[in-house]
């Protein structure tokens, strides 16, 4: 996420349901998409290698995160998501349904998901109705009949989905869940928003690979995550849009988008693709900025090795809203962001992109790593603007090390963070500058190979602080973890290797 410059295919069902809202005059989605197996199988018969065991209890409604606890859930682990939204009009409350196969870890009396907002229609599991209570942001999920710990589960949640519910933060994310455009939608997840667009497991450290099934008016296009699977007429001239996201995601790194879009199709290094999706109007006024993907992707590669998804792309963003997003293969630009200088443009161009590597790819394991993923980010892409026409990193980083103490006092050392108003500046140049401290203590070459080695061998896993510490250790040939834990943590920042003349300012209680 980046604040303003001031800081194998599923197999596809058609759902059928149109025709029953016609008649019914429900909003209630009844279709499963696709899923996994039979939607009516008996879960109480455990799949090949479920065991009897503990007395099934109720899953966890939260992983444990500290700073926000009631992320994520326990007792299972989601397969595949599938979306189902039969989009209508900007701002207009629309029939949604969401379909999660999953795995139980343990025998269960009944579980949670992570959803706000919207309104709740009707939940079943396996195709039996199930108790479903709303308690905060948790959904509370009774099924029938216990789950039997390894046993396979279909959970359906009908819904209508309302993009007139907003929440606010206070940090730089501000509005997040549907974001509306002129003539469509884009939407914003971040950090633990997905819950105001479908039901979900909501944590970057979870991931599961999504089917998105998007039906929209005549004359607009749909995009999400991954790649076009099917186009499907319908009668009467709505049409409906399958996406798959080709890899897992975690739930704040899903994007879908409907308008007025004309997709742009190109090449990056290596053949790779490229595909940028671009509201009609801003094609024209945007193509410079866009067309500079292949060259960020060849920078970024040769720091970093290869961009480690299938394709990539830039949505721009036909809104005001304050972020851009690294949503994955699909990074969300505002227009705003690429209409203004050009080296600012760049500057967010690479950082969405830097964020594939660190942050989608390699995943927080906790919210406290978040300045592993902006830190890298903002690294990136000030390194990339100082080649560029932009501020040089000596600059930038001696500015960002006069005022880290007060950072720290205000927002909390990089990797404690104080509260969960996460994306402030401390997570962003506060941490670039741990990323530059140790790059002045081990030197360019052992650096560059600190990096690549975490891109490379945390690539599609969850990791933490202490993994980075470990790993840059290991690399380096020498226990940095008396040098990185006063950078990382309490109240002081240490002195910058190589650079005695640097000072931090007193904080001002
Ligand atoms: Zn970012």
């Amino acid at each position: 996420m980046k604040p303003p410059p001031s800081h194998p295919a599923p197999r596809h069902r058609r759902h059928v349901l149109r025709a029953a809202l016609a008649l019914t005059g429900a909003v209630a989605l009844t279709g499963t998409g696709c899923s996994a197996g039979d939607p009516h199988r008996d879960h109480g018969s455990p799949a090949p290698g479920a065991s009897a065991g503990p007395a099934p209890s109720p899953g966890a409604p939260g992983i444990g995160d500290p700073l926000m606890p009631l992320d994520g859930n326990g007792g299972y682990t989601v397969r595949r998501y599938t979306l189902d939204f039969d989009w209508q009009a900007p701002g207009t409350p629309f029939a949604a349904g969401t379909t999660i196969s999953a795995t139980a870890t343990q025998a269960l009396s009944r579980f949670d998901l992570d959803f706000a907002g919207n309104t709740l229609h009707k939940v079943t599991v396996d195709g039996a109705p199930a108790t479903a209570e709303r308690d905060g942001d948790e959904l509370v999920v009774t099924p029938a009949k216990p789950i039997p710990r390894g046993g396979t589960f279909t959970v359906h949640v009908a819904y209508t989905a309302d993009p007139t519910q907003r929440r606010h933060r206070d940090d730089a994310i501000r509005e997040y869940g549907w974001v509306p455009t002129p003539d469509g939608t884009v939407v914003c997840a971040q950090p633990d928003g997905a819950k105001m667009i479908f039901p979900a497991d909501d944590h970057p450290s979870l991931r599961a690979p999504f089917t998105f099934h998007i039906t929209t008016p005549p004359g607009l296009s749909a995009v999400a995550n991954g790649r076009l699977v099917e186009r499907v007429r319908e009668p009467g001239g709505r049409v409906q849009w399958t996406y798959d996201s080709e890899e897992p995601i975690a739930a704040q790194l899903v994007q879908l988008a409907i308008g007025k879009l004309t997709f742009v199709a190109g090449r990056g290094p290596g053949g790779r693709a490229v595909r940028d999706v671009v509201p009609d109007d801003l094609v024209a006024d945007t193509e410079a900025e866009r067309s500079l993907t292949p060259e960020h992707l060849a920078w970024l590669e040769q720091r970093l090795g290869p961009y480690p998804f299938r394709s990539y792309g830039v949505l721009v963003g036909d809104t005001d809203l304050p972020v851009a997003l690294e949503t994955q293969s699909l990074s969300l630009v505002p227009k705003d962001d690429l209409l203004g200088d050009r080296v600012d443009a760049e500057r967010n161009l690479v950082h969405e992109l830097t964020h594939h590597w660190t942050g989608d790819s390699v995943a927080v394991r906790r919210w406290s790593d978040l300045w592993l993923s902006e830190g890298h980010a903002r690294f990136y892409e000030r390194l990339y603007s100082e080649e560029h026409g932009g501020v040089s990193m000596d600059d930038a980083m001696r500015a960002a090390y006069e005022q880290h103490d007060q950072w720290r006092h205000d927002d909390g050392a990089p990797a404690e963070p104080t509260e969960p108003t996460l994306f402030k500046v401390m997570r962003y140049d506060g941490s670039a500058l741990v990323l530059y401290a140790l790059r002045e203590k081990v030197g360019d070459e052992t650096f560059g190979r600190i990096e690549r080695a975490w891109v490379t061998e945390y690539r599609g896993r969850a990791a933490g602080t202490k993994d980075f510490v470990a790993l840059a250790s290991r690399v380096a040939g020498k226990d940095l973890t008396p040098f990185l834990t006063p950078w990382l943590y309490g109240p002081h920042t240490p002195p910058m290797p190589g650079h005695p003349d640097w000072h931090v300012d007193p904080v001002e209680d």
